[in-house]
């Protein structure tokens, strides 16, 4: 059968592997299973959020609140902004595909970093598009500045903190970037991790009712990291008004379930659960480069909630990560991306003690 000739291109999108994979393969029980591979909240979901998800159970059979104005308007005041500023996806994933559909056709241009969440180059090949990446996995200014006066990208991505890894954009060189786009490049920051850079270092905070005194940026948010809701699917976009109706019109009715909306509103007041999963990070993160550092490898400095360790020549990311999945735990092998790396979540101190028990057996 015939498909269209753009998804020659594609390569399907590789999922971090779920934990009912490593029971059917190796025979281990699921709670011995240790998934670090998604990004996911070590704590899992607030318990505010379970019991409104609970409290709401009975009432799956009925469509949710599509103009999501509880939502929206929680949003709002967390963000500082109105409610015309907000689009809401399921996960802001959907968010992506919207920009790309309403963006982006054959012969369109798109800039990226040449490291970075796959999902950007995977819709804009949908739609036929060229993809343009920096030499760099840095967002530096210095690369896409001069991409953008020549190739006049009708989006680029700015994934700050970005996605696989960890690196993150200051906010004058976001801001630099941002002002030497043409009026018609939509500039999409994507601050899926941001909560973790904001809470790390000011200087790479990125607010998004800054972002609206330009005409052609989108700020990209989502429940699924620090509000442990990757399970929910809900993410926002927040621009102004013009950019939010276009991508409107992308959007299929209903494209949140009901429970979702509940949980996301839920975890939106939740500042408590958010912070101590930011506190359980910063706790945690520097074992990782501690570890790393300790047995010669090198790790990026994070700004999320994963660490990124690079192998020297000799060690195989994909072998370790096999050895890893062997013993129950589940972590990212970069190879994919052309890394010899391994992108791994900051679990709760057990998991990490896991991840470092098991990681001593691999390399032996
Ligand atoms: N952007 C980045 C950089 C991500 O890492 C992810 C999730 N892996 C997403 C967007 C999408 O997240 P979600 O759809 O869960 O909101």
């Amino acid at each position: 059968m015939k498909f269209n000739k753009e998804l020659d291109a594609i390569k399907t999108y590789e999922a971090g592997k779920p934990i009912e994979l490593v029971v059917r393969e190796f025979g281990i029980r699921p709670e011995q299973v240790v998934k670090l591979a998604s990004n996911e909240n070590p704590l899992g979901t607030s318990p505010k959020v379970a019991e409104t998800i609970r409290a709401n159970a009975d009432k799956a059979h009925l469509y949710p609140d599509d103009s999501m104005f509880e939502l929206k308007d929680s949003l709002a005041k967390r963000f500082n902004v109105e409610e015309e500023n907000i689009i809401i996806g399921a996960g802001s994933d959907q968010i992506l595909e919207f920009v790309s559909r309403a963006k982006l056709h054959a012969g369109s241009r798109v800039l990226m970093s040449r490291v970075t969440f796959a999902m950007y180059s995977i819709y804009a090949l949908q739609q036929g598009a060229e993809i343009l990446r920096t030499a760099d996995y840095r967002h530096r200014s210095e690369e896409f500045v001069p991409m953008m006066r020549e190739h006049k990208p009708e989006v680029v991505y700015l994934c700050t903190p970005n996605n696989p890894t960890g690196d993150a954009t200051k906010r004058e060189e976001v801001f630099r970037i941002i002002e030497a786009a043409d009026p018609n490049t939509l500039v999409v920051v994507d601050g899926a991790y941001m909560e973790y850079a904001a809470d790390r270092d000011p200087d790479y905070r990125i607010d998004p009712a800054e972002l609206l005194r330009y005409p052609n940026t989108l700020y990209l948010g989502t429940f699924s990291k620090a509000y442990g809701l990757g399970g929910m699917r809900v993410g926002y976009g927040i621009a102004r008004p013009e950019i939010i109706r276009a991508l409107m019109k992308m959007r299929p009715p209903f494209n949140i379930t009901a429970l979702s909306l509940a949980a996301a509103i839920a975890a939106n007041e939740d500042a408590a659960f958010v912070q101590k999963s930011l506190a359980l990070h910063r706790q945690e993160l520097p074992r990782y480069e501690a570890y790393a550092q300790a047995h010669g490898f090198d790790y990026i400095e994070s700004y999320t909630n994963f660490i990124t360790w690079i192998f020297p020549e000799g060690r195989n990311a994909s072998e370790v990560a096999d050895g890893l999945l062997r013993r129950g735990v589940i972590v990212r092998d970069l190879s994919s991306y052309g890394m010899n790396a391994l992108r791994i979540t900051v679990g709760t101190p057990e998991q990490n003690d896991r991840l470092f028990e098991a990681m001593d057996e691999v390399l032996g």
